[in-house]
């Protein structure tokens, strides 16, 4: 199968391209999901614009960057202050509920995101590999311990560490940082072995998203793109469906649903 796409304003391809997708699904054993900032858009989360740009107003290499930590914590734990705020107020959408139904549905189903506002988990996803961290962790800036906290707001900042007593920090990876290997090879890992990868809401031009696709894609996975707009990798993708995820996930699945 290749190729399948419509053209962003074509509803009877679009159509076709939904029963595409769902005839490749509908057999398969090994699903991965991988998402990113889209999906959490559409709950109304702010997304950021990257390296060089602004972040809700603010220079991204004054709020989240080792360097902006080191040298103004406070400032740094505003600007995530901010986010949990706001992270608190938002509800998961159609597409993180369909793929937490996924992850019943499919004998073995893995989801990344590069998303770190846990909305995947309060739909209802589990064992998710966040791979840019989570806003509901903080880790000691000293002994490296990691708590979860979803005290909105905190009642002190920055926190400091219940076990030594030094600052903790927000358990995101931010610019300049790796990524955590564990579970990155975890999502290398399952990439290599998913009969189906469904790619939703990122362009991709942010490592590892690309590597991730390049990984299923030869390995022979049947590659889905859900992205309202045009994206890196839709040259690797069998299946482009242009469209809000929290419109066309659940097409898919109430397409699956009856074939
Ligand atoms: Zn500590």
């Amino acid at each position: 199968m290749r190729a399948s796409r419509n053209g962003g304003d074509n509803p009877a391809m679009l159509e076709d391209s939904i029963k595409a997708a769902a005839r490749a699904l509908s057999g398969a054993g090994q699903v991965m999901a991988f998402t990113g900032a889209g999906v959490s858009a559409e709950s109304g989360v702010a997304t950021f614009r990257g390296a060089g740009g602004l972040w809700e107003g603010q220079p991204v290499e004054q709020v989240a960057t080792p360097e902006a930590f080191r040298r103004d914590p406070l400032r740094v734990w505003r600007f995530y202050e901010a986010r949990r705020v706001q992270a608190s107020t938002v509800r998961p959408n159609p597409a993180h509920e369909t793929l937490a139904r996924w992850q019943r549905r499919f004998p073995a189903f893995c989801l990344a995101t590069q998303n770190v506002d846990g909305l995947h988990q309060a739909a209802g996803s589990r064992e998710v590999l966040e791979l840019h961290g989570g806003l509901w962790r903080v880790r000691c800036t000293a002994c490296d311990r990691q708590r979860e906290d979803r005290t909105v707001p905190l009642p002190e900042l920055p926190p400091r560490c219940s076990a030594c007593g030094a600052i903790e920090r927000p358990d995101i990876v931010w610019f300049g940082e790796v990524l955590p290997t564990d579970i990155l090879s975890a999502a290398a890992q399952a990439a290599a072995k998913a009969e189906v990868f469904v790619v939703v809401g990122t362009s991709a031009v942010v490592y590892p998203a690309a590597g991730l696709v390049e990984i299923a894609a030869s390995a022979g996975a049947t590659i889905i793109e859900v992205n309202p707009a045009a994206s890196a990798l839709a040259h690797l993708a069998d299946i482009v469906l242009r469209g809000p995820a929290g419109e066309l996930l659940p097409r898919i699945d109430a397409t699956l649903e009856v074939s």
